[in-house]
């Protein structure tokens, strides 16, 4: 029996008679761009995640890029982020011409460590982005502190996180802005790209608004110059549908999580821990293992499909090398040789989880 790593087809498939039904509503109505389907998916996504205002925007990492912008992060500045990051974290920050300056995880959460973030701290720096990875919210209120006592911004990336509360708290509405990615593959997944910016902040959802559409807020007069970024009205009717479901699908990635934990307790792999205050909604379920090139290998020749994420942090990246040849992250660079991806996904069936557990309880 094969277990894919996910497969989007069969999630969408779910969806299939509903997404048609948007599809016709978008062509009936004949208004494409920046329309009644992203008003109503912002309102009901605002909702969703507790908090006043929702902007949607081209892409995840256009929702990080936008609210930097908008808080006028820019050349001089400073931005931390996490070490272990999907590398949009940090390209939002140099697309303002901030520096990314990163901090190294916990290394039990994998989350941005907030005991190190105070070193990290400079007169240049003006915004904190915590990425809540995997899944799982990093620890908010500590890092509000320091936020505050230093006078800086907190902008979450919710990108894998969609649902997913800390005490309690829907992630999304715990810093002073937060960034969505509605990429196909994350919890919540349009059928192409797509993101949002949540916010409690009226004044920042202004601006977020004028900077996605050309600097503009009445056609042809241009305030600003602004960005081509805006999700448009297909996706917003897509991501409604899919809305629906989210609880639901993060649910069942719970107890998929749930049987991992206990299938593999006792294992050689460091499986996933998660504090009393965290409520996971497990975008990646990532073990951890000295032997990951021979375990990911077996797996693959028994028909389990793992990803690694990431292979290579940011800063060993072509793209960075020339700002951080001399700087070395050993936390970050030891999670690239050793984390590997289990299947995760709410299309996953019970057999195919246990078939997952038993392949990797056979494979030590
Ligand atoms: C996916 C992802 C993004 C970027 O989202 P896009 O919609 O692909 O631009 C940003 N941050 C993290 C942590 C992600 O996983």
């Amino acid at each position: 029996m094969k277990v894919s790593f996910l497969n989007i087809k069969s999630i969408n498939d779910c969806h299939r008679k509903e997404l048609h039904a948007a599809l016709d509503r978008v062509l009936d109505s004949g208004w494409l761009v920046l329309g009644k389907e992203v008003e109503s998916f912002e309102r009901e996504f605002a909702a969703y995640c507790g908090v006043e205002h929702c902007i949607g925007v081209g892409n995840g990492l256009e929702a990080l890029h936008l609210v930097l912008r908008a808080w006028g992060v820019g050349a001089g500045d400073e931005v931390i982020v996490p070490s272990n990051t999907y590398i949009a974290t940090w390209l939002a920050a140099s697309y303002t011409g901030a520096v990314p300056v990163a901090v190294e995880p916990d290394p039990v959460t994998f989350n941005i460590d907030p005991a190190r973030i105070e070193a990290a701290i400079t007169p240049r720096t003006r915004a904190i982005v915590p990425v809540h990875l995997y899944g799982q919210s990093a620890d908010m209120d500590a890092i509000m502190r320091i936020a505050d006592k230093h006078g800086l911004k907190v902008l979450e990336d919710v990108a894998q996180a969609h649902g997913a509360r800390y005490k309690g708290r829907r992630t999304g509405g715990l810093g002073h802005a937060a960034g969505f990615s509605f990429y196909p593959g994350k919890n919540l997944g349009a059928l192409g790209d797509g993101g949002a910016v949540t916010t409690n902040d009226p004044l920042l959802a202004d601006r977020i608004r004028v900077l996605r559409n050309y600097g503009s807020r009445i056609k042809y007069h241009n305030e600003v110059i602004g960005f081509n970024s805006r999700l448009d009205e297909l996706q917003a009717a897509f991501l409604r549908v899919k809305l629906s479901t989210l609880d639901a699908d993060n649910t069942r990635r719970q107890q998929i999580a749930a049987a991992y934990q206990s299938g593999l307790a006792g294992s050689e792999l460091q499986l996933p821990a998660v504090p009393e205050w965290a409520d996971p909604v497990w975008h990646l379920y990532v073990v951890r293992t000295r032997q990951r090139e021979v375990l990911q290998q077996k797996l693959g020749t028994l028909g389990v499909g793992t990803l690694i994420h990431y292979p290579i942090p940011p800063h060993r990246q072509a793209a960075y090398v020339s700002l951080f040849s001399e700087t070395s992250f050993p936390l970050a660079e030891a999670m690239a040789d050793e984390v590997l991806s289990l299947p995760m996904g709410p299309h996953l069936t019970d057999v195919e989880v246990e078939t997952v557990i038993r392949a990797l309880r056979g494979s030590f």
